[in-house]
């Protein structure tokens, strides 16, 4: 069954305020509302129109359902959290019935409007780091410091002084609620709100704790361990699970996520795997090839370098450049040579050179 749209439903325009909305939507709620519609498809209704309004009074969700229709509202909410934030106790208040019943019918439990909807787990860390190449090579074993919010050592989170307990709040019963009702000309009046002695926690904390001062949480500076592995590219993200901001009362922590950022190398640069270098070889070693020296991470290597080498030839070590992640082996290290002209001759250079020119010319000649 594919979904109508939430403003057809409401019956009203695109660009309806929001008093406009809230005002079609207590029309049609009154009409619908199953307490006093016993039609069997008034609870139906009454869900569609209620989904409507949830959606179309809450600014960032109506933006969601503007721009990408049912699917942005259905791949981003859960069906509690569409309804959770839409101030039915509002709407209701004045109408006479209650509405936690109603929705109890559709989600299967009571739902808590009044509430701020909990925190079940902490907030995700960020942490930069800058290391060398050389460290991304081997791989790094090390210690970071991450401030963060922990959970209170000495009340377990609790908030309540060791020794102690959180109690159950004796206004609402430690359902973090609270019914008001009158008995008016027009029926009995029901208002739900949240507790204002517990705030809506459902319990209450006789004796603070004198560490967190109640709240259950500290803010501490951890020192973390941290393993990079060999290989590590720029831009990686290593994901330490729960390490980031924690929550008291039961909550998850967070997720720590380290980005790796790799320093500029004076002579390297890399590129995935593999790493690249420029060098200057002398004009006689290019001609007659030679044996060079050439830096690599781990030392140096020999390079062979062939006879009638040229500026801009580029030769292999293989094996020579990063490790590959996991353990895959290496990349190679890609040598580029450049041949070097002298600027300054002394006078036998000189020479030599004006001779070795005659003699060049004599060869080309000949081969
Ligand atoms: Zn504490
Ligand atoms: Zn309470």
């Amino acid at each position: 069954m594919t979904k109508r749209d939430y403003y057809e439903i409401l019956n009203i325009g695109k660009n309806s305020s929001k008093s406009e909305i809230k005002k079609a939507y207590r029309k049609l709620a009154l009409k619908y509302h199953p307490d006093k519609n016993k039609d069997k498809n008034a609870e139906e209704k009454f869900k569609e129109i209620s989904e409507a309004y949830a959606v179309l009074y809450d600014d960032e969700k109506r933006k969601m359902y503007d721009t990408y229709g049912h699917a942005g509202i259905d791949q981003r909410y859960s069906s509690e959290d569409i309804f959770r934030g839409a101030d039915f106790g509002d709407i209701f208040r004045g109408m006479g019935f209650g509405f936690d019943d109603i929705f109890e019918q559709f989600f299967g439990h009571q739902m808590d409007f009044n509430q701020r909807p909990r925190a079940q787990r902490g907030r995700d860390l960020r942490f930069d780091m800058e290391i060398r190449l050389e460290d991304a090579y081997r791989g790094v074993e090390t210690e970071i410091r991450i401030p963060r919010t922990e959970i209170c050592d000495n009340c377990k989170g609790s908030g309540a002084r060791p020794g102690s307990e959180p109690k159950k709040c004796p206004q609402c019963g430690g359902t973090g609620q609270m019914h008001i009702s009158q008995r008016t000309a027009f029926g009995i009046f029901t208002q739900v709100g949240t507790c204002q002695k517990c705030q809506g926690e459902g319990t209450i904390i006789e004796k603070p704790c004198p560490e967190c001062h109640g709240r259950g949480t500290v803010q501490k500076t951890r020192m973390i361990d941290l393993k990079i592995p060999s290989g590590v590219n720029d831009g990686s993200q290593l994901r330490l699970a729960g390490q980031g901001e924690q929550i008291g009362k039961g909550g998850r922590g967070g997720d720590l996520y380290v980005v790796i950022h790799i320093k500029k190398h004076p002579k390297f640069t890399r590129r995935r795997d593999d790493l690249f270098q420029k060098i200057n070889i002398s004009f006689p070693k290019a001609v007659l090839g030679s044996k060079i020296d050439v830096d690599v991470i781990q030392g140096t290597e020999k390079l062979k370098i062939p006879e009638g080498t040229e500026s801009g030839d580029v030769f292999k070590l293989s094996g020579k450049g990063m490790p590959r992640l996991h353990g895959r082996g290496y990349g190679n290290m890609y040598v580029e040579v450049h041949v070097k002209t002298p600027k300054k001759l002394s006078r036998k250079a000189r020479k030599m050179v004006e001779e070795l020119e005659k003699e060049l010319e004599e060869c080309d000649r000949k081969y």
